[in-house]
């Protein structure tokens, strides 16, 4: 901007400059020809005055070394005398301006270039009172012949001109722009004293406030992007047209083992699978794709989507969802459903041996009583095992269909205590119920349930002469369930194993006591429905202790 202004003021300043030193030249011209033509005037009158009172004989007094040239014209136009030509072979005079005006005023003026310009002669011509005109002229260096033969000056005068001018330029340019440069843009409202400007550093100020307004309302939406995809439990990842990483959420850093630093990084760099790598490549093809794939922490969804604008791929979006937990689910479904087929071809091809040897008469009358118990007690198994089944399947949806209710623990440990009395006393162990009533919110299938199964379990793998003591304590936060019973116990590398499902310590001993591997499955998920902590100590010989606490 300096520099324009500098130009500008410069071109104006010299051709100011110029302009004016022309227009004093032509001046000074004219008033030097003003006093000229008075001078030859002066002089036409002298010799005019002469040239009546002496007549011809007045041209042979006049001096060779004059410094102006006299003519002598005729009414006519003829000349009848000139010191410097031949009046003879000189052209008729009449149609010269000045002959014309002395004829015709009695003076006359005139001033004439010469062919190349670089002489002017000029004329002042007077009547005589015989009707003959005298003229007397002298030559001038023109305009142009003065100039050529002060050319050397003139450069001096037009260089220092051009130097005036340009410091001229330079100092008013930067005059010009030192405000402009000293305006404090960060508040443009405080420079108001420039109320040449002042327009536009208003208009700046509203633009700087929109502007502002606008940046904060960005950042507060990032702020949110960045809130809401860190607490993402899914790993999300936002990539630009040419692969760089825009945005990575901590939870897809995590999954793809990579630091939050790698914003800006290529994504084919920092990303090591090449499952995940061929799905993105897919997705900047155009194509969106999902893929189920191992992570060091588990499995995941992969899902790469590209970002189009008017047709074109500007981005991809790659969202990285866990589906651990559902594969593992699926898993134990499978695994699930492949042990209830074992465990019910067991007891259904023994029935049906049972019953084949009774039916083709192989079995003598008094052992039928014997086949039919077998019988009876498979078919027994099989119904408990249905049931368990059952149980746990509805378990596994959540228990959506029990209802809770206000019970009270005490109470239902009694209940089910009345239920094992014959069984335990079958295999000699005592049953005692110790504590207090304590109410508790609950679902009651379920407590009963982990309730039965944790005495069941306390009476089957107890020794004759073993006890089982439930004991109810009524805490002000929680009731809690404590089955000790003085049976075998389990050894310590199985305890956490035990409550998966159709898992036993000992398979034949299990069977034996009618068990079907699901007993303790079913409390554990029983509890973690109900919200309820359990807890195991088992030493093997001397027994073992489960604790359920319920929250009030
Ligand atoms: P089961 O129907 O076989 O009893 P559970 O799921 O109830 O199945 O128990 C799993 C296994 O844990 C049992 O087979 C048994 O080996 C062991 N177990 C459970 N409770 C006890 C206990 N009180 N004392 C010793 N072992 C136990």
């Amino acid at each position: 901007m300096t520099k324009r202004i500098f130009r500008s003021i410069f071109a104006v300043s010299l051709t100011v400059l110029l302009f004016a030193a022309v227009l004093i030249l032509n001046a000074v011209n004219s008033h030097f020809t003003g006093i000229q033509f008075a001078q030859l005037r002066t002089e036409t009158a002298l010799a005019a005055h002469a040239v009546s009172n002496e007549g011809a004989s007045y041209f042979d007094e006049l001096d060779d070394a004059m410094n102006c040239r006299i003519t002598w014209i005729g009414a006519d136009g003829t000349v009848l005398y000139d010191n410097v030509s031949d009046s003879g072979t000189m052209v008729n005079h009449l149609a010269r301006e000045e002959v014309r005006s002395a004829l015709a005023q009695g003076y006359g003026q005139a001033a004439r270039y010469s062919d190349t310009l670089l002489e002017r002669s000029i004329y002042a011509a007077q009547r005589l009172p015989d009707g003959t005109v005298l003229r007397l002229s002298m030559s001038q260096s023109s305009v142009l012949s003065l100039t050529l033969a002060m050319s050397g000056r003139i450069l001096l005068v037009v260089l220092i001109l051009i130097i005036w001018s340009f410091l001229l330029a330079r100092r008013l340019s930067r005059s010009v722009v030192q405000p402009l440069n000293a305006l404090n843009l960060d508040t443009p409202l405080s420079n108001l004293e420039y109320e040449e400007i002042a327009p536009l550093l208003r208009r700046l100020d509203s633009q700087q406030k929109q502007l502002r307004s606008q940046s904060e309302e960005l950042k507060q939406k990032q702020k949110e992007f960045h809130t809401v995809t860190r607490s993402l439990s899914e790993g999300l990842v936002l990539l630009n047209s040419s692969g760089t990483i825009l945005s990575i959420n901590p939870a897809a850093a995590r999954l793809l083992e990579v630091t939050q630093n790698c914003l800006g990084a290529d994504f084919s760099v920092a990303n090591q699978d090449e499952s995940i790598a061929q799905l993105v490549e897919q997705a900047f093809r155009g194509k969106k794709g999902e893929q189920t794939i191992s992570l060091p922490a588990g499995r995941f969804l992969a899902a790469a989507s590209p970002v189009r604008s008017e047709g074109i791929v500007f981005g991809v979006v790659l969202l990285l969802f866990d589906v651990t937990q559902k594969h593992q689910a699926e898993q134990l479904r499978r695994e699930f459903t492949a042990n209830v087929s074992h465990e019910l071809k067991t007891p259904l091809h023994a029935i049906s041996g049972y019953a084949e040897l009774m039916k083709s008469g192989l079995v003598p009358p008094r052992d039928t009583a014997l086949f039919s118990d077998k019988i009876y007690t498979e078919a027994q198994r099989l119904i408990r095992l249905v049931e368990d089944t059952l149980r746990l399947s509805r378990l596994d949806e959540g228990a959506v269909d029990m209802q809770w209710t206000g019970m009270d623990l005490y109470e239902s440990a009694r209940q089910v205590m009345q239920e094992l009395a014959a069984p335990a006393e079958l295999s000699q162990v005592t049953l005692t119920l110790e504590g207090s009533a304590a109410s508790i919110r609950a679902i009651p299938q379920l407590v009963l349930a982990i309730l039965f199964n944790l005495t069941d379990n306390a009476v089957k793998y107890n020794q004759p002469g073993g006890r089982v003591v439930l004991r109810i304590e009524d805490r002000s936060d929680a009731a809690v369930l404590t089955v000790t019973d003085t049976g075998i116990g389990i050894p310590e590398g199985q305890q956490e194993r035990i409550f998966e499902r159709f898992y036993r310590v000992d398979k034949s001993h299990s069977k034996e006591v009618g068990g079907t591997g699901l007993g303790l499955s079913i409390v554990k998920h029983a509890a973690l429905i109900l919200g309820a902590e359990l807890t195991l100590k088992s030493t093997p010989g001397i027994g073992t202790t489960v604790s359920v606490t319920f929250p009030k």
